[in-house]
């Protein structure tokens, strides 16, 4: 509610003027929780729907298709990009912050269970090798593709929770570094996983009520890249963006691999063409080819962080599988914040 309205609220309530202040604060406390947590909800659901949809997109790549088969499906299964969004956060509210160990383990028991997700080869090979040979996550990760570790987008694709819990702490790269090194060793991954945590940390603390600015964010994105490879992309991002390119367009122009500095572009490239609007900035992450679901789920995880959870279609977010869960995972990192 707006300031006069509280101290009118607060006078009603006959309440002295520091009482009225204190009303005023812990007013305005619930009610920046309230936004914080629609926020933190909007990331994990988005990004969990940007996955289910997009695996879908593989197989009816037309708007159209795709919003039938959405229609006629009565649960929408996500893929392994949400399964380990949920081991990180689950991870992250387990021990109050970030543990490798426990991390990696988390990620490996929900592997271990759940095996069918549509994992990459590179997880199940460093679970094997810790499990096996006793190796730290790390380190096995280090040992992936001939020793130069792993730069898909793995480490980027499970990132939001990170972004949304830690959105205005200090060292926002160090606590991706730290995520992504259980499995993505490659300085090329981890930067892919540190501008992914950003992109969602920039989104969630901007006022959806008011304008955004393309610009502003690809800048912050840009302040935050450390390769060569990754800041690359991102000025191509920021030209296309401003050209208004097509986006058949900037997915030919930025890559569609499953390398993080071949994908993550695009993502971005779709929620910076669409930041007002879920299901547009969704579309054109999961409709121009590319790692359709990985596009989704990061796309739509900065889309859901901005604009909260009620930006998200009603009937998509009934029948998202697991929902009730994954949205207890948001409210238990935003209660992490005290808010
Ligand atoms: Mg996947």
């Amino acid at each position: 509610m707006p300031s006069t309205e509280r101290g009118w609220a607060a006078r009603v309530a006959g309440l002295s003027r520091q009482g009225e202040r204190r009303f005023a604060w812990w007013s305005g406390r619930m009610m920046e929780g309230g936004m914080l947590e629609s926020r933190f909800r909007g990331g994990m659901i988005g990004s969990a729907l940007g996955d289910a949809i997009g695996e879908l997109a593989f197989r009816r790549p037309t708007r159209e298709r795709l919003l039938a088969e959405v229609g006629r499906r009565e649960r929408l299964v996500y893929t392994d990009d949400t399964a380990m969004a949920i081991g990180l956060a689950e991870s992250i509210a387990g021990v109050g912050g970030l543990d490798e160990r426990h991390l990696g383990d988390t990620f490996k028991a929900n592997f271990s269970r759940e095996p069918w997700r549509g994992y990459a080869a590179g997880p199940p090979t460093v679970f094997a090798q810790v499990e096996q040979q006793g190796l730290s996550y790390r380190e096995a990760a280090r040992r992936l593709y001939g020793g130069e570790g792993s730069f898909g987008n793995g480490a980027a694709m499970r990132i939001a929770p990170l972004g949304l819990v830690f959105h205005d702490a200090p060292g926002l790269y160090e606590k991706a570094r730290l995520s992504a090194a259980v499995t993505h060793a490659h300085p090329v991954g981890i930067d892919g996983a540190a501008v992914q945590a950003r992109a969602v940390a920039y989104a969630v603390a901007q006022d959806p009520a008011r304008p955004f600015s393309a610009d502003d964010f690809i800048r912050s994105l840009l302040d935050t890249a450390r390769t060569p490879e990754v800041a690359g992309k991102l000025r191509l991002v920021r030209q296309l963006v401003l050209e208004a390119a097509p986006a058949q367009q900037a997915a030919q122009a930025l890559g569609q691999g499953v390398a993080v500095q071949r994908s993550l572009p695009f993502a971005l490239f779709c929620f910076a063409s669409h930041s007002g609007a879920f299901q547009d900035c969704l579309f054109c992450a999961v409709l121009n080819g590319g790692d359709r679901d990985t596009l989704g789920a990061m796309a739509c995880a900065i889309s859901g962080a901005h604009l909260g959870v009620e930006a998200i279609p009603h009937e998509w977010r009934g029948k998202l599988e697991n929902r009730e869960a994954i949205e207890a995972l948001a409210v238990r990192l935003v209660r992490m914040r005290g808010a």
